[in-house]
């Protein structure tokens, strides 16, 4: 069983590698190394068992103190100018959700012994954010954002049936989401730079895939939903194939939000292995 936390600091820093020259720093980091600010949202994810008197994995009041022990530490600080972490390397998302999943681990093993953390997802943007479960690598991940057009029909089907399957998705004349995805790359952190990956070079990389499927109808543009219906699950394979192209093994989990209320997601944890991708 898993329960989670979530919390707010404000806190400012600048992005730079200790490791490399100011030449360098600018040409990855850009304006990002000045001294600027985030509100930054962690979620902390704990496991255990639940306690047979009690119920539940740990008592609320010892979870929230431990939350803001680590929370009072990092809230309206210079991460850089006043904490000792990042002395030798970079504040970078990545790093800095390392940091707070290493002192969530200090703090717990006094003031909750009996579950473990899990996990820690830090946002920086509201598209952007970092996580890690105590391992070498980083969640990397950042939401982008298109339009498109699709109708649900498959082409074997007569048109009434069609209606009848797909109802108001059947309409012939199409209609459009503003489809929102989730993109998470797991990589080594890079120790030099402090980073899992280079959020430009993603983002080049990612919006070549978007532009694709971005302002296009799905079903006519696209010669794979000719052979596939236009339906998200479709787009979830299309999309998947396409980041695999672009990113390789760094690829581990896509979700797709059709509408504020429809979600799609495919990945390589265990439990979306033999499902048909
Ligand atoms: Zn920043």
């Amino acid at each position: 069983m898993r329960i989670g936390r979530r919390t707010l600091f404000s806190a400012a820093h600048r992005t730079a590698s200790p490791h490399v020259s100011a030449d360098e720093n600018r040409a990855r980091f850009g304006v990002c190394t000045r001294t600027h600010g985030h509100n930054y949202v962690l979620t902390t994810t704990f496991g255990g068992a639940r306690h047979p008197e009690f119920g539940w994995l740990a008592h609320p009041d010892h979870l929230d103190t431990l939350v803001e022990t680590v929370r009072r530490e990092f809230d309206h600080c210079h991460l850089n100018d006043d904490l000792p972490y990042f002395r030798n390397q970079a504040a970078t998302t990545e790093t800095i959700v390392g940091v707070l999943f290493d002192r969530l681990r200090e703090e717990a093993a006094t003031l909750v012994p009996d579950i473990a953390v899990l996990r820690a997802e830090l946002a920086e943007l509201p598209d952007f954010r970092a996580a890690t479960e105590g391992e070498p690598w980083r969640d990397f991940i950042r939401e982008y954002t298109f339009s498109a057009a699709h109708r649900m029909a498959n082409p074997n089907l007569s048109e009434a049936e069609n209606r009848r399957l797909y109802g108001k998705c059947a309409n012939p004349h199409g209609h459009g989401h503003s489809y929102r995805v989730v993109l998470t790359l797991r990589a080594p952190l890079d120790e030099r730079w402090g980073i899992a990956a280079d959020l430009v070079e993603t983002d080049r990389a990612a919006q070549a895939v978007i532009e694709q499927v971005a302002f296009k109808r799905l079903d006519a543009d696209i010669p794979f939903f000719q052979t596939h219906v236009a339906t998200t699950e479709n787009l979830l394979t299309y999309l998947w194939n396409a980041f695999a192209h672009a990113f390789g093994e760094r690829l581990h989990h896509i979700a797709i939000w059709e509408t504020p209320n429809n979600l799609f997601e495919y990945g390589r944890a265990p439990h979306f292995q033999g499902a048909e991708k």
